[in-house]
């Protein structure tokens, strides 16, 4: 890769070779308003804690990728972010044997689930700031989104 495009785009640890010393984030990504907000929490954490906290492709998961597995199963500590109820992350994550270190529901925060890609930016900021204080503060030490 070269310099140029390495300054463009923040690079992310490689999830394969370093999962034990990460903190690895599944998302449902569903196509709502609160999967929406899923993964962009998602996303924010990951920039945020860069070498500490990575999302990693649940889809690849649920395909039955081993090598996406493995990567769950080694990590330092496993999120699920569900968009609703019906907790699609945690479900394909336990489907494959993969162990749940915190899960957040974000249709269970007060959030109304919408027919919309649409979100509002202090949802994505409460909903990061929960899982942080909640639960990523004992990794990582209080820090601001
Ligand atoms: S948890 Fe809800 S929002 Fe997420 S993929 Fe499943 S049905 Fe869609």
């Amino acid at each position: 890769m070269s310099e140029r495009t390495s300054s463009k785009y923040q690079l992310l640890p490689h999830c394969s070779t370093q999962a034990k010393d990460l903190i690895i984030v599944a998302t449902c990504d569903g196509a709502s308003s609160t999967g929406q907000i899923g993964n962009e929490v998602a996303r924010r954490l990951t920039k945020a804690f860069p070498n500490q906290v990575r999302m990693c492709c649940l889809s690849a998961v649920g395909a039955g990728s081993k090598t996406h597995i493995d990567i769950f199963k080694n990590a330092k500590a496993v999120i699920a972010i569900n968009g609703c109820q019906l907790m699609c992350a945690s479900n394909v994550l336990k489907q494959k044997g993969i162990g749940i270190t915190y899960k957040i529901t974000v249709a269970k925060e007060g959030i109304n689930k919408l027919p919309s890609l649409d979100f509002d930016e202090e949802e994505v900021k409460r909903i990061a700031g929960k899982i942080v204080n909640d639960f990523l503060s004992k990794f990582i030490g209080n820090q601001s989104q």
